[in-house]
């Protein structure tokens, strides 16, 4: 599997743009999925999605169904193969690069791998997949890499002698998974289709020495990447980097690194800077699930065009409204002129122009609260609210439906609010990596970190390098 690193951060930090397996721009979203599919979006939601290149499908989501899977490969190849077939083909996602994780990113792990391998819950109950299984699946699966299985652990609730025990079981298992890998390459007939690449998994809790020695092992071995596991479980940001520090430097510098389960935006600006290229972060669904929509300013999108051209409209159509009309109007009872000149300027009754409490409008409070901002839609203040979520934002829920609706969808509980509210938030962040990859094109990732709070520092590498050269 291919990683070109296109471009290094040459402000202090270890940021860089790059192109995984040549398709998945970094730093990239490997987007979560639900059974094979990102959730809630029909297909054209998905393709409307601005750079979304990769997704991330956990390995327990389809292994029941590995031998439907198995059944695409042989349909493909009498067809004259050609490189389909596999999950692409199974979940129609074709159009995107798939990672399978060995656990879902929204997930918490839970403490019940067994010596013999990861377990895998289903329809039929929990069962063990030992390494050498989980290799001939992916081999049927075919996604453009994976992740190899790994003992990950929940962050509390063991000692360091099983957080050992986790790191030793997760070095036998690549071993395990790479050697089975050789002989299923050797045992199959030309055409051989190559082995799916596999990322190792850097684990070891809060123990930096065992976390360490995890990286140390896993880049012995002929891996094409490299998972950093055991994040986003409750450890402070400063924790992460320190951890990260430690082990980053022992990896190969040309090989990518995905971390699994951080993706507050101020928390994925600091990895990058620090050097992470990929993410799989369920933050856009988990927003969505708390009923919130996230509303944080993107350096680098100008929604304030966008909000001026939709209050001229506004105005142009109050003033149509106003005009004296000459037969009379039927229908509005007293208070009804009142009520649309307030839902004409789109003002909630009783919000402020600022919006207030949770996040606030970001076009004109620049806040910290806004900057990292996001409103709570449950709440009824937005139930007259004609704004769109997120006023200048291109998506398709922000161009079509205002706040007020969303609202009652959502206290109706009806399933199209968490459509259009996954819709917009997963089209919000994808915006924010976009504009992450660009600002590191154009030399101005300080600034753009700085946006959320992040001060660039050197990685441990270049800093070594800078006191030697002083
Ligand atoms: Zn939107």
């Amino acid at each position: 599997m291919s990683f070109e690193i296109q471009r290094t951060c040459a402000e202090g930090s270890g940021a860089r743009r790059g192109l995984l397996a040549g398709r998945v721009h970094t730093p990239a979203l490997l987007s979560q999925t639900h059974a094979g599919a990102p959730p809630f979006l029909l297909p054209a939601g998905v393709a409307a999605l601005p750079g979304l290149d990769g997704l991330c499908v956990s390995f327990s989501d389809m292994y029941p169904y590995a031998k439907a899977i198995a059944a695409c490969n042989g349909e493909e190849e009498k067809k004259g193969g050609g490189g389909g077939g596999g999950l692409a083909s199974f979940t129609a996602q074709a159009d995107h690069a798939l990672f399978v994780s060995c656990r879902d990113p929204g997930y918490v792990p839970v403490k019940a791998n067994e010596v013999g391998g990861i377990c895998v819950d289903g329809a039929r109950g929990r069962k063990v997949v030992p390494a050498a299984e989980y290799a001939r699946v992916l081999a049927a699966m075919r996604p453009a890499f994976a992740m190899a299985p790994a003992d990950e652990l929940p962050q509390e609730g063991f000692g360091k002698k099983r957080c050992r025990t986790a790191v030793d079981r997760t070095v036998e298992w690549l071993d395990a998974l790479l050697a089975e890998q050789t002989a299923v390459a050797e045992a199959a007939p030309p055409p051989r289709n190559p082995p799916v690449p596999v990322f190792g998994v850097v684990l070891g809790g809060l123990e930096p020495r065992l976390r360490a020695q995890s990286a140390a092992e896993t880049a012995k071995r002929g891996v094409a990447g490299f998972v950093l596991a055991g994040f986003g479980l409750g450890e402070s940001t400063a924790v992460r980097a320190s951890l990260l520090a430690e082990v980053l430097p022992l990896l190969p510098p040309a090989s990518p690194r995905l971390l699994m389960g951080v993706g507050a935006p101020a928390d994925v600006v600091a990895l990058v800077a620090g050097g992470i290229d990929a993410l799989a972060a369920a933050y856009p669904l988990t927003l969505m699930q708390q009923g919130y929509a996230s509303t944080f300013d993107i350096p680098g999108v100008d929604r304030k065009a966008a909000v001026a051209a939709a209050a001229e409209e506004e105005k142009g159509a109050s003033r149509r409204a106003k005009r004296p009309r000459l037969h009379g109007g039927g229908g509005g009872g007293s208070g009804g002129d009142e009520e649309q000149e307030e839902l004409t300027l789109g003002v909630a009754p009783g919000a402020t122009a600022a919006g207030d409490g949770d996040g606030g409008d970001p076009i004109v409070d620049a806040s910290a609260a806004a900057r990292h901002g996001k409103i709570q839609l449950r709440d009824r203040r937005w139930k007259r609210d004609r704004r769109p979520l997120l006023p200048g934002c291109g998506c398709d829920t922000c161009r079509c439906y205002s706040r007020a609706y969303v609202t009652h969808l959502l206290n109706c509980n009806e399933m199209l609010a968490s459509t259009l509210l996954y819709a917009h938030n997963l089209h919000h962040y994808l915006l924010f990596f976009e504009q992450m990859r660009k600002h590191i094109d154009a030399g101005q990732f300080a600034s753009f970190a700085n946006h959320f709070g992040v001060e660039l520092q050197s990685p441990p590498a270049q800093q070594a390098a800078e006191e030697e050269e002083g």
